[in-house]
């Protein structure tokens, strides 16, 4: 398998001296079958600025090659295997927010190191961003024009191409409602708010506090639709528990105008009680975001404010007491989350709360600011392949919320 690199003008060429070789955590290594895949449709393929190809020469040792290295995004479903291999001057600035993935060449075959985890025609590319949605946005606007948080949603949907915001114009399955401006985490790799001296954050947080009547205005209509589920807690706010209260008026004013659907919030689960007043006013499945079940390693990349991991898996026991779905949004490292301590912790935080559905999410930050915040790597990685295989013995793995997985299934 040949290494590919990138030519200043983004050309993107063959090295034909030189092998594919990817990382996992801080290794450099040559990918193994199981962790190559054909390049799916909706990957991208992009060069990283100022950062050097590193292939296996003829003489089995890792070199840098000649031009810049080359990654793949990946689209929805695609689980990252292993990282690009590169060199990086010292000082460099840091990747913009993206989840950089190892590509290879065979024959004309272009690789990328990923795995499949869900075949969910819901969260296909070819579903969203379709001709008819700027009509379709323009309609909806046009029925409610004092909505503030439409108006926010139809600039996710047409700028940001996010799916869920989509959902909401073409009024089926999952769709987002945003309702919190602030949060109590500072996330290195947040999508919605980055310091000055960090590349920009891939979305403008939400800078107003939408009313319930926003909310319903959206909610109701969309529960109403075939399959739907209305998520609170989007990629373009901060953490929606910070607005518990409006989400529980919000839900119980939704309840009184429809029973159809399933409500669920996408959260960073750190205020159990918070929680507790929504599954009260009738929420139905939640979705946790963490990197690792490891309070050190979280705390690490979530830098919590005045909230522990203890109060993430107080969250999760609460939930599961109350019998939601309860899905954990992982957001993995190739070479972290698969080193043999942190795949048991894990197994045992799903076994301990009898988690539904593990989603992995492949972490879109610079690897090596990744890496540079987190305790040192110890330990032997077992692979994304076989850390799938694991979890899948213990839960569900796939990208799907619980509530549409659930509708899926019957
Ligand atoms: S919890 Fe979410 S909104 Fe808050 S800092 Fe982390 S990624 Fe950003």
């Amino acid at each position: 398998m040949k290494m590919l690199w990138a030519a200043p003008d983004g050309a993107i060429l063959e090295d034909s001296r030189r092998a594919a070789l990817g990382r996992s955590g801080n290794e450099v290594r040559e990918p193994r079958p199981e962790e190559l895949s054909p390049l799916p449709a909706g990957a991208v393929l992009q060069y990283l600025p100022a950062r050097t190809a590193r292939g296996l020469g003829r003489r089995g040792s890792v070199e840098s090659g000649k031009g810049y290295a080359v990654a793949a995004m990946l689209p929805n479903g695609w689980a990252r295997t292993l990282l690009p291999a590169y060199e990086a001057p010292p000082g460099v600035a840091p990747l913009p927010f993206f989840g950089y993935t190892a590509v290879a060449l065979r024959g004309d075959e272009m690789l990328v190191a990923a795995i499949q985890t869900e075949e969910n025609y819901r969260w296909s590319p070819f579903q969203y961003g379709t001709p008819d949605l700027p009509d379709l946005v323009a309609r909806r606007l046009a029925e409610q024009p004092d909505n503030r948080l439409l108006t926010h949603h139809a600039h996710c949907a047409l700028d940001y191409g996010c799916y869920n915001a989509q959902n909401v114009f073409y009024r089926r399955w999952e769709g987002a409602v945003a309702v919190s401006a602030a949060c109590n985490a500072k996330c290195r790799g947040c999508i919605s708010l980055q310091p000055e001296d960090m590349p920009p954050s891939p979305q403008d947080r939400l800078d107003f506090v939408p009313t319930v009547g926003e909310i319903v205005e959206i909610g109701v209509p969309h529960l109403e639709s075939a399959d739907a589920i209305l998520s609170f807690g989007q990629g373009c706010e901060g953490e929606p528990l910070l607005k518990a209260d409006l989400i529980a008026a919000s839900i119980r004013e939704i309840r009184k105008a429809t029973s159809r659907g399933t409500i669920h919030l996408n959260t960073n689960a750190s205020a159990p009680k918070a929680v507790a007043r929504l599954i009260d006013a009738g929420l139905q499945s939640i979705r946790v975001s963490l990197n690792t079940v490891t309070s050190e390693r979280y705390a690490a990349y979530y830098v919590p404010q005045k909230y522990a991991f203890a109060d993430v898996e107080e969250t999760v026991r609460i939930c599961r007491a109350a019998g939601l779905q309860i899905a954990l949004n992982l957001l993995f490292f190739p070479g972290l989350n698969d080193l043999e301590d942190e795949l048991d912790a894990l197994e045992q935080f799903i076994a301990r709360h009898r988690v539904d559905q593990v989603q992995m999410r492949n972490l879109n930050i610079d690897p090596d600011l990744y890496l540079a915040s987190q305790p040192p790597l110890v330990g032997r990685a077992v692979g994304i392949p076989e850390m799938v295989r694991r979890l899948r013995k213990v839960c569900a793995v796939g990208n799907a919320t619980p509530g549409i997985a659930r509708a899926i299934q019957e």
